[in-house]
């Protein structure tokens, strides 16, 4: 039998006069004692089926066991609505379709939450994932990140690209998050770590004679999970050999236009700003700022250098930004708070009320040059950091960030795509030892490469990332090609010779063995597809993303496995407390 003659979604005015099968579920059903009106809903919209107990009297009696998300098919002729029962808000609102006979395909159990139903609880509804995936938001959201795929994939193959998949199962890659471990029946106690991503393996490609690689690589790292993290996330991975910098960025602004044309939306313009790393982190106080507002941050240090205000005085850096309100005691206590999240034990500020007064508790230590010096614009706060220049970026850059939101100041609809270059080579971990800052196989700026190994602080890497709106929506870099230099950004981060041969050994090797010049970049898809969507979060766009928690409501993953079945991988479990786990 043929389920369907056309969709759902497809009644049009044309089509009155002729005999349709449609089918789908029961969205809505109105029973109006007699006539009996059901919205039938496919992945293409809505079409209302009329079943009349004079035209249909075996239909009218099946019409009364439909419910909420049963699956049908009717059959009928299709006829024009009467003018007042147009809908105008519906692309099939002129039409119905006179039912003759109707089948109930499928039944369903009562719902644990309707799909019109506002605000569901967010694991109730990954729990029900497959009504949730019903409802038009999901729908929506899944032909958009199609769009893009698409658009993407064409863009790489038009710019001569070619796809090549890599392992998954792998020795894992330093990409600074932790791995998800493998076991191995055929070798216990040993463990392949899920791909962080790509990235050896892409250069590889490289070494091997693959000139334009890419790929929708997915990657595992065990982090914790947020609004833009899950444990699995898909990248636009890419590398081209012989490449500078200027290549990369502009492949990945051809991908990010063409999938905003593919939606058929204005595209931002090309090229996007480059700004360098030391810059925003002095204006915005971030290596990802959102650009949609200002609020720069403004610096005060030799302004305030001999100051009364002690905190001011003695603080390797003094600075500030102005936020566009004058505002309240309470707010102010608010926003300290906020500054204390991001590690500032206070909240120096100056309130320029609508009159253009000052009220700030250390205006009566500043010297009237001081005042001079800051913006007294009326309506105004200026809020400062003081303090070690990180911290002070933090914390500015933390309640930029925050104001920005707090305030609504990016205009809905503002799309800001920029580049943040030239990033440090290198940075120090938490236990003041030095590490990458990208991944260790970014080069170094041309002329940065004599750096002393004990002391990189101010080598450049030719690292770039690409930030839309305020999120990061991916990183890239020019590589090392060159064995030796490779072989120094190890030692620089504390690997000897020979731990690098044991942990990197392939890649010395293949280095050595004629490596061109490369470079490429990593896009999250679900952090663009999330951000074209309009969602606050990657989960809206992942068919059956983890909790926070870091499992999956639907299925119950993860559970724990028979001691036999670990026995053969070589693995003992140990006792779990599990009292406070859900
Ligand atoms: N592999 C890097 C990442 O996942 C991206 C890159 O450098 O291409 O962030």
């Amino acid at each position: 039998m043929k389920w369907r003659d056309l969709k759902a979604g497809e009644l049009r005015k044309e089509h009155v006069g002729r005999r349709f099968a449609l089918a789908g579920w029961a969205a809505r059903r109105r029973d109006h004692g007699g006539l009996v009106f059901v919205d039938l809903r496919d992945d293409s919209g809505l079409a209302q089926l009329v079943i009349n107990p004079e035209r249909a009297p075996e239909a009218a009696k099946v019409a009364h066991e439909i419910r909420n998300e049963f699956v049908l098919r009717a059959e009928g002729e299709v006829a024009a609505r009467a003018p007042e029962a147009v809908n105008p808000n519906l692309p099939t609102g002129e039409v119905e379709l006179q039912v003759d006979t109707v089948r109930i395909l499928s039944r369903s159990t009562p719902l644990p939450f309707q799909l019109d139903e506002e605000n569901v609880d967010e694991t109730l509804r990954l729990r029900y994932r497959w009504l949730d995936l019903r409802r038009d938001r999901m729908q929506h959201n899944f032909r958009i990140q199609h769009t893009v795929i698409s658009a993407i994939r064409q863009t790489m193959d038009g710019l001569g690209f070619i796809d090549v998949w890599t392992p998954s199962m792998t020795r894992g890659t330093p990409e600074g998050a932790r791995d998800f471990l493998v076991p191995v029946r055929l070798q216990p106690g040993k463990f392949f770590a899920l791909a962080q991503s790509p990235q050896i393996f892409k250069q590889l490609c490289m070494v091997g004679g693959i000139d334009r690689y890419y790929q929708i690589a997915t990657c595992w790292r065990d982090e914790d999970l947020r609004a833009d993290r899950q444990f699995e996330f898909r990248q636009l991975d890419l590398e081209l050999a012989f490449a500078e910098r200027e290549d990369v960025l502009d492949v990945m602004e051809a991908a990010v236009v063409a999938s905003f044309e593919a939606l058929g939306r204005d595209a931002p313009t090309r090229p996007f700003p480059r700004l360098s790393y030391d810059d925003v982190m002095l204006r915005f106080g971030t290596d990802k700022p959102d650009l949609r507002y200002g609020m720069e941050i403004q610096e005060a240090t030799a302004v305030t250098r001999g100051s009364q205000f002690g905190v001011f005085a003695g603080a390797p850096a003094v600075r500030f930004f102005v936020a566009p309100k004058a505002f309240s005691r309470a707010e102010l206590a608010r926003l300290e708070e906020v500054a204390k999240e991001w590690g500032a034990k206070g909240l120096a500020y100056i309130v320029v009320d609508e009159s253009g007064e000052r009220r700030s508790p250390i205006a009566k230590f500043l010297s009237d040059e001081e005042l001079a010096a800051f913006p007294a614009e009326a309506g105004t706060t200026l809020l400062f950091g003081a303090g070690e220049p990180e911290l002070v970026a933090r914390v500015l850059g933390g309640l930029r960030v925050h104001l920005g939101r707090e305030l609504g100041l990016a205009a809905a609809g503002d799309h800001v795509f920029h580049w943040v270059l030239d990033f440090p080579l290198f940075e120090r971990d938490d236990a003041g030892h030095w590490t990458f800052l990208h991944h260790p196989f970014t080069a170094p700026m041309p002329g940065h490469e004599d750096w002393d190994e004990q002391s990189p602080a101010d080598v450049k890497g030719q690292h770039y990332d690409l930030i839309w709106n305020g999120w990061e929506l991916g990183s890239g870099s020019i590589r090392i090609h060159d064995v030796e230099l490779q072989r120094k950004v190890f030692r620089t981060m504390g690997l000897s010779d020979e731990e690098a041969d044991s942990k990197f050994g392939f890649l010395l090797e293949a280095l050595a063995m004629g490596a061109p010049p490369h470079g490429g970049f990593a896009m999250g898809i679900e952090r663009f597809v999330a951000l074209m969507a309009g969602e606050p979060d990657i989960r809206q766009v992942i068919a059956f993303p983890k909790v926070s928690s870091g499992s999956d409501p639907l299925t119950g993953a993860p559970t724990a496995m028979p001691d036999a079945t670990l026995a053969e991988l070589g693995i003992r479990a140990l006792p779990q407390d599990n009292s406070s786990s859900a």
